[in-house]
């Protein structure tokens, strides 16, 4: 890449004249302006390049600008760009078979969006119209998405602005050992407690008015928590008890993420549906989906199904997706996630963890990591409050600037650095990665007692 610091200022210029950004104080950002990226880089105009140990969003699974899935698109573009969706089309056909193929146990069919929110929305709509119940139970430590059933589904506090108490969602705890709000010392309690929670939860909700309940199978941005064993086949139970519809939403942690197709596959639990997005194409072009149970399905087989989107099944996002999972078989990506969470990422984060004592835990699997930062091993407060902002998030935000100081675009997010690089992520590009948080961490360590 060539320097050109005068395209990236009329870049830059543009956006902050024009663009109205996600999430964020518009005047108090400062977007870098990207020329480039290739694989798990991207570089900026001034001939600056970091690494990718966020995919983009986590969405990136087979990095930047894969030749092939490029080619795809392209040849796409060439033949069909665009049909409407009550057509049968080649790409989206195609893509709604590899999709169905890899899916657990007998989702099916599958329902095409533009990306996760309206994935989630769909799947609630679903419950509720397969139940006639009106109620839908989500965790917490979650984020579902920004629109309005999506972001009144999600935990964190993105949810406070459009909370009117209308959404019937339901919030309860779902399992994390080491913030437990169980008071547990063990995985299976954690695991028994829990599910009593929810049990708990349901009784005084009422089953008979509850839809659904909303996992992420591995939730992410919360912070990547991997279930004990026996919880999600815990709630696949009271769900069927109950007849309540079980969605697992794997936007973030499906299409290889956690080192299998679905994050579902390491528990062998099979929801009622699930959502998907991100990693299905990489992201090339925006797609998202519902894929649906036989039994869900059955509902609206003589009865219209009363949601539709113009864009549904795009050709060219299929395309994409039929690009993407024939190179994730042929190049194993699936299986290079696995392996080098854990021959090199895994090891290496409990490496860094042993001599920094910022970190307070590493969790994960596959490339789905986090590092869970504390000013205290003993008690784990925190490296910084939740939803700190100004002076008191400074230490993060020092972390974020020190690793990209040393070429590394990190993942943060409250207290936490995920390091969630592309699915194909090389071993000397994951150990690159490691070297760079080693730098950053010993600041977040003099913040510890
Ligand atoms: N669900 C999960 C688990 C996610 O991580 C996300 C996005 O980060 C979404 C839903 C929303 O997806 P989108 O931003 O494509 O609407």
């Amino acid at each position: 890449p060539h320097p050109d610091p005068r395209a990236g200022a009329a870049v830059k210029a543009a956006d902050r004249a024009h663009v109205f950004h996600s999430w964020s104080a518009q005047g108090l950002i400062d977007p870098l302006a990207v020329a480039g990226a290739e694989g798990s880089y991207f570089w900026d105009y001034d001939g600056n390049r970091y690494l990718d140990f966020t995919s983009g969003l986590v969405y990136t699974n087979i990095g930047y600008q894969h030749p092939k899935v490029v080619a795809a698109i392209q040849e796409q573009a060439g033949k069909l760009t665009t049909f409407a969706p009550a057509f049968a089309v080649e790409a989206r056909s195609e893509a709604a078979r590899l999709i169905a193929e890899r899916t657990p146990g007998d989702l099916d069919k599958i329902f095409f969006t533009n990306g996760g929110a309206e994935a989630v929305e769909n799947a609630i709509r679903m419950a509720r119209l397969h139940t006639g119940r009106p109620k839908v139970l989500s965790t917490y430590r979650s984020y579902h998405g920004g629109t309005a059933t999506a972001v009144n589904l999600t935990g964190d506090p993105r949810r406070w602005a459009s909370d009117n108490g209308t959404s019937g969602v339901v919030h309860f705890w779902g399992p994390f050992l080491y913030r437990s709000p169980f008071y547990s010392e063990t995985e299976q309690q954690e695991c028994e407690r829990a599910l009593q929670h929810l049990e708990d939860t349901i009784a005084f909700e009422g089953p008979a008015t509850i839809a659904a309940i909303i996992l992420e199978t591995i939730p992410g941005t919360a912070g990547i928590m991997t279930p004990p064993p026996g919880y999600l086949a815990g709630v696949r139970e009271i769900c069927d008890r109950y007849g309540i519809v079980f969605v697992l939403d794997e936007v973030m942690a499906g299409f290889g993420r956690t080192g299998a197709w679905f994050a579902a596959d390491h528990f062998g639990v099979v929801p009622d549906l699930l959502t998907f997005a991100k990693g299905v194409n990489s992201g090339y072009v925006p797609l998202g989906g519902v894929a649906i149970s036989g039994a869900v399905a059955a509902t609206f087989e003589n009865r219209p199904y009363p949601g539709g989107l113009t864009y549904s099944g795009h050709p060219l996002a299929c395309a994409a997706a039929v690009a993407t999972i024939n190179v994730m078989a042929q190049e194993k990506v699936v299986e290079h996630a696995a392996h080098i969470g854990e021959t090199v990422l895994g090891p290496g984060l409990r490496e860094l963890a042993e001599r920094h004592p910022s970190v307070g835990e590493v969790r994960g699997t596959g490339v789905f990591w986090a590092l869970d930062l504390v000013k205290d091993r003993e008690t784990r407060e925190p490296l910084v409050p939740y939803n700190a902002s100004g002076a008191a998030n400074a230490p993060m935000a020092a972390f974020a600037a020190a690793c990209k100081k040393n070429g590394l675009w990190p993942f943060v997010n409250m207290n936490r650095t995920h390091a969630v690089p592309p699915c194909n992520v090389t071993e000397a590009e994951a150990k690159e990665g490691l070297a760079a948080l080693d730098v950053a961490l010993s600041l977040a360590d003099e913040h510890t007692v």
